[in-house]
């Protein structure tokens, strides 16, 4: 049963540091944010790194029961909703934090994972980057595909390269997503993805989730404007139900340091020859309060106000309660 008019944010970002501050999870629960799934990982995070973050994020979800709940099935939110909480996944970014074994995933999976991809940018020994040589899924990667369907964990290829991107939905038995891509035909950028992509997505019967990135969405102070744009490119070229939200904020904090230990190179995995600066220290983010404004500028893309519910959660809601089952 999936509760209605839910709104759920496909993918965030907090600091990866055990400390991080959950205020700004508080902002998204007052914003009427029904889900949101916080990244723990990316591939240039050690796992002990990893670890100790999804350690600390289970903390303060634990300690703080009246806003938050970390949510295993649909069933989850629905209580988080009755309950005036803010519903709660992890989502890893990047499959080396596997260490190259598929028993990984449950394990991640029993600790609140419920969303990954496999590659953040550049190839690894699973899969490919979307800033990397295309070589397409590799042998362990269509075993890393079987243990994440068999972990009812949502695949997702948001950061993968196309033709990897196109091997895993043809791999996977379930839906596949994408939580955070926005379209190539729109804005020429080696993170947005090809019309075949997200057709191959919606073949699936999976969700594009369209992101709140400036490079991505081509404005240097994007709006709910262009988020709908995106979206209604989206819903035009493969229906409306497969379409989706992942606004990708990133809540800095600057009195925490998350940099990865060792010889962590930002310019390996935000290449300056893919257009970013400096890393990704020039990212614009769509604000919070593009959420309460979501709805409206939807609709003036010519949508109905049943769709765009679809859009800001129903369509997330329905694969995430096939695929956790
Ligand atoms: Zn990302």
């Amino acid at each position: 049963m999936i509760p209605p008019n839910l709104l759920w944010e496909s993918h965030a970002c907090l600091p990866l540091h055990p400390a991080a501050s959950f205020a700004p999870i508080d902002r998204l629960r007052e914003a009427g944010v029904s889900f949101v799934s916080i990244n723990v990982g990316m591939d240039m995070n050690p796992v002990a790194q990893v670890m100790a973050v999804i350690a600390g994020f289970r903390a303060t979800i634990a300690a703080h029961p009246d806003r938050y709940l970390l949510a295993a099935h649909m069933a989850d939110i629905g209580r988080a909703q009755a309950g005036g909480q803010i519903a709660i996944g992890f989502d890893l970014e990047g499959a080396m934090p596997l260490l190259e074994q598929p028993d990984m995933v449950a394990l991640y999976a029993s600790l609140g994972v419920r969303q990954i991809h496999f590659a953040y940018n550049r190839n690894n020994s699973v899969a490919d980057g979307c800033h990397d040589v295309e070589r397409g899924l590799t042998p362990l990667g269509v075993r890393m595909v079987q243990a994440v369907n068999a972990a009812g964990m949502l695949m997702d290829c948001s950061h993968t390269g196309r033709r990897c991107s196109l091997d895993i939905m043809a791999t996977s038995t379930q839906p596949v997503i994408f939580s955070h891509a926005n379209p190539l035909a729109l804005v020429e950028h080696g993170r947005n993805i090809t019309d075949e992509q997200i057709r191959a997505c919606a073949g699936t019967g999976g969700v594009v989730s369209v992101s709140g990135v400036s490079f991505f969405l081509g404005n240097p102070a994007p709006t709910a404007q262009d988020v709908a744009r995106h979206a209604a490119y989206v819903a035009d070229l493969v229906g409306v139900r497969h379409v989706g939200i992942g606004l990708d904020i990133s809540f800095h904090q600057p009195e925490l340091d998350d940099t990865p230990p060792g010889d962590y190179d930002p310019t390996y995995w935000w290449p300056k020859s893919a257009g970013y600066k400096r890393g990704i220290t020039k990212t614009v983010y769509t604000p919070i309060e593009t959420w309460p404004l979501l709805p409206q500028a939807l609709q003036d893309t010519g949508m109905t106000a049943d769709e765009a519910a679809l859009v800001m959660g129903g369509n997330m809601a329905r694969v995430a309660a096939h695929v956790w089952r």
